[in-house]
């Protein structure tokens, strides 16, 4: 398929892949920031084909994932209600919260149901005055727009039973904190693409000149990772610290100035908590106070909510890049996508699922 089949083209690829070896002289460990990322390296065996020397860390960037349990469990006390259509995504269904999920509610007759963008929820809130319609929102940079546009059209069309469950998180923020963590490993960032697309570059400056370590905006498609790769490696062994943009056909060094104004007139920044990691701050986005009506924490009162992870999830680990997924003695056994004990292994971009996908049948390390 045209536009999809040119970045996986095998020879090009194995040229990258040489021009990655010889060019490596040092071990180095590079994190992938985005979940689509880590699918893409999993399922195409990218970090096999590379240099013994070369790691690849898979980050913290599955927005499903690393959604708080605190959330997740709002969520489902907020689609129990009879009151209530809850529309999501429908990566949220199966994230298990303390003791339930959102699938489990539907099946006991709840009214939750799967959108395809926010503005699906908007219309059927126009369609069922007597209901309250939650949206789920929840991502990174790249859901946020649409999800202030959905909002602000709410606000302007004056419907009322319309709120959001808003969850965003942000990638700078992120970065910063698995680079001032004692325990971090990383040397090179590959930046998610669609996040930069959005925001573009700049916020990205200050985190290389601190911390000396390159960060290149990378695409999602095998060859547009190998690149991201090539470009990280590259810098490394030249001792060099830069901003580099690999996906050019999509990334703008200013991102969308539309995207990011409707994104400045409805949230405001906040610290916020990432499940299995803490709170990092200044790291999420929520509704300022002129859209605060919409905001659902607010409008059904769930904030006061007591949480309960798994204890045999070490999805905190996975996330930061401190063990890989087969290394959780639940991989595969107690945690399957079936029966999920952590959102990684429930999300399309979590790193446990994409283990569980393409390398269950490999013995642990
Ligand atoms: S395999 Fe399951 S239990 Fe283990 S870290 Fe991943 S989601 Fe958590």
């Amino acid at each position: 398929m045209k536009y999809l089949d040119e970045f996986g083209d095998a020879e090009l690829a194995k040229r990258l892949l040489d021009d990655i070896a010889a060019s490596t002289t040092s071990r180095w460990a590079l994190m992938e920031v985005c979940g689509g990322q880590t699918h893409t390296i999993i399922r195409n065996g990218i970090d096999q084909l590379l240099p013994d020397s070369i790691e690849l860390i898979h980050g913290p960037g599955c927005p499903v994932c690393v959604t708080p349990l605190e959330t997740i469990d709002r969520a489902l006390a907020i689609a129990a209600r009879p009151d209530v259509i809850f529309c999501s995504f429908g990566d949220m269904i199966r994230v298990p919260g303390s003791t339930d999920d959102l699938f489990r509610i539907k099946s006991r007759g709840g009214d939750i149901r799967i959108v395809y963008s926010p503005l699906d929820a908007v219309r059927i809130a126009q369609q069922n005055p007597d209901k309250q319609v939650v949206f789920f929102g929840v991502g990174f940079e790249t859901t946020a727009p649409a999800n202030a546009m959905t909002v602000k059209l709410a606000k302007q069309q004056g419907i009322t039973n319309f709120s959001l469950l808003v969850s965003h998180v942000l990638v700078p923020p992120a970065i910063r904190a698995i680079m001032d963590s004692p325990t971090r490993r990383v040397q090179g960032f590959l930046a998610a693409g669609h996040v930069c697309t959005v925001m573009g570059l700049s916020e990205y400056e200050p985190l290389v000149e601190e911390y000396q370590v390159p960060i290149v905006a990378t695409g999602f498609e095998p060859l547009d990772v190998l690149e991201g790769i090539r470009r990280v490696v590259l810098q490394l062994e030249a001792g060099q610290a830069q901003l580099d943009n690999a996906y050019p056909r999509a990334v703008q060094p200013q991102g969308n100035p539309v995207a990011q104004q409707v994104v400045g007139e409805v949230f405001e920044t906040c610290d916020r908590q990432w499940r299995g990691i803490g709170m990092i701050p200044q790291s999420g986005w929520r509704l300022n106070a002129h859209y605060a009506d919409y905001d659902a924490e607010k409008r059904f009162e769930v904030l006061d909510i007591t949480t309960m992870e798994s204890p045999l999830c070490r999805s905190g680990e996975v996330l930061q890049g401190l063990i890989k997924p087969n290394q959780c003695a639940a991989f595969g056994k107690e945690c399957t996508p079936r029966t999920p004990l952590g959102a990684p292994m429930v999300s399309s971009e979590g790193a446990c699922a994409a283990y569980y996908q393409f390398r269950r049948l490999e013995v642990s390390v």
